[in-house]
């Protein structure tokens, strides 16, 4: 193993970066250029995971490691299931990675994994927070509450807190701009603007006790555990890397079957796709043998799984360019009705339907960025390829 490969927290290499460029530049029209994975897919470990997948049940509670779990926690009429907490023991209790939504179901179900694993909620030491959609987030105030666990968070994502889960106002009104600039219809403007509302009240505002900083090992007693700040999803998002027990927590950041949310939206920084893109540079040659992701299923194959994730997006820039050829001057929505999705775009509910148009925005982003796409006005902005005449 080597050893450096865990100090990965400098920009990554020349050669790294010249993959990356070669793929999303180059939209694949460069077939001399593979993967470095390629012909490599990824191996599911978490077998029992994938089973309970495939039959539309609750995964078990899994012992993946020596003094490590994994408890899945349900998430309410959401196709993600569930999310995936990792209890680690300590010498005295136990640390929690992520924490589930704050329901009584989820709340009940976390209880019961801990007490599966021999704890309870109340020997809750620290839970540390990959990031804070409400699904990771969501209950680990109510577990400060009961244990007085110390809570840990990116300050990118401490930071945006208030805005997010109190003072939604300011947040409501630049987000209706997006929307309007992105040019959603009038009659659709309001549902996709309110859209995400109902999900504050899963979440207890708790601010975090203990600031994630990249490239910092956490305090936990007998665990090298190192925190990895990979924004893109969010921009305070952080895996979390054991280098003895050769294994990564990935959050939301790479999952095994689906791409995470990568959207331009009103808490974000202003080109999220390239930093998701660089991101997963970050963590590409990690010396690791196992994911464990916050969903779905524990895999292998970091490096293979994340060249095909790459390959997504530059498929997705690809399929912009076209449209854009066709259809000079279109807006954001009329991109993002012109894409595939994985259903129909009237069965898309509306807050999926908003981060649709966020990610198309992403998408824009990165291009607008390399120069390929230009943008023309605004309310609404119109797209245009940066190679036809003006
Ligand atoms: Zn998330
Ligand atoms: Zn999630």
């Amino acid at each position: 193993m080597r050893e450096s490969s865990f100090g990965l927290y400098r920009p990554p290499c020349r050669r790294r970066l010249l993959h990356w460029r070669r793929l999303v530049h180059g939209y694949r029209r460069d077939a001399g250029a593979p993967p470095s994975h390629a012909g490599l897919v990824i191996e599911i470990t978490g077998t029992a995971q994938r089973e309970a997948w495939d039959r539309g049940v609750l995964p078990p509670v899994e012992k993946v490691r020596p003094g490590l779990w994994s408890i899945p926690v349900p998430i309410p009429d959401n196709p993600l299931r569930y999310v995936l907490v990792y209890a680690l023991e300590l010498d005295s209790g136990v640390a929690i990675v992520d924490a589930g939504w704050n329901t009584d179901d989820a709340w009940e179900s976390l209880c019961g994994g801990l007490a599966e694993a021999g704890g309870s909620i109340s020997d809750v030491r620290a839970v540390l927070v990959t990031h804070i959609h409400p699904d990771h987030y969501g209950l680990a105030g109510r577990v400060r509450e009961t244990s007085g666990a110390w809570i840990a968070l990116h300050p990118e994502d401490a930071a945006m807190l208030q805005g997010r889960y109190v003072d939604v106002d300011d947040l409501l009104g630049r987000m209706c701009s997006l929307l309007e600039d992105a040019g959603v219809p009038e009659v659709k403007l309001p549902d996709l603007n309110m859209a995400s509302m109902m999900i504050r009240s899963q979440v207890t505002m708790a601010e975090p006790d203990v600031l994630l900083e990249d490239g910092h090992e956490v305090d936990l007693p007998g665990w090298d555990l190192k925190c990895i700040w990979t924004p893109g999803h969010s921009p305070g998002h952080v895996c979390f890397a054991s280098e003895s027990r050769r294994l990564l927590m990935s959050g939301d950041h790479v999952l095994p079957r689906i791409t995470p949310n990568i959207g331009v939206h009103t808490q974000q920084f202003p080109n999220p796709l390239g930093d998701f893109l660089e991101s997963l540079l970050k963590v590409h040659d990690l010396p690791v043998d196992e994911v464990l992701p916050a969903h779905e299923y524990r895999f292998a194959g970091l490096g293979a799984r994340i060249d095909e994730i790459i390959t997504h997006h530059a498929d997705r820039l690809a399929a912009i360019e076209r449209l854009l050829a066709k259809s000079p001057g279109a807006t954001a929505w009329e991109l993002a009705l012109g894409l595939s999705w994985s259903r129909p775009w009237e069965q898309i509910p509306d807050f999926m339907q908003r981060a649709a148009v966020g990610e198309t925005l992403a998408h824009i982003v990165l291009l607008e960025n390399h120069q390929r796409v230009r943008r023309e006005g605004s309310m609404p902005a119109r797209f245009h390829l940066a190679s036809d005449e003006r």
